[in-house]
């Protein structure tokens, strides 16, 4: 289960707010909002990050 490493709250995958854009799909914390992950579409090969907005 992916806990977010800014609020720590634990949320189910299914539960995480997602934003697809051109090849990248972009997850973040439905509690901060921060970006918790950044996953290429094509390759699966999930990758995070710190990137902040
Ligand atoms: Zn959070």
């Amino acid at each position: 289960m992916p806990t977010c490493k800014y609020c720590g709250a634990e949320r189910e995958p299914s539960e995480l707010i997602r934003h697809e854009r051109p090849g990248v799909l972009l997850v973040h914390c439905p509690e901060c909002q921060r970006l918790l992950g950044r996953y290429r579409r094509h390759g699966d090969d999930p990758d995070t990050d710190t990137l902040e907005h």
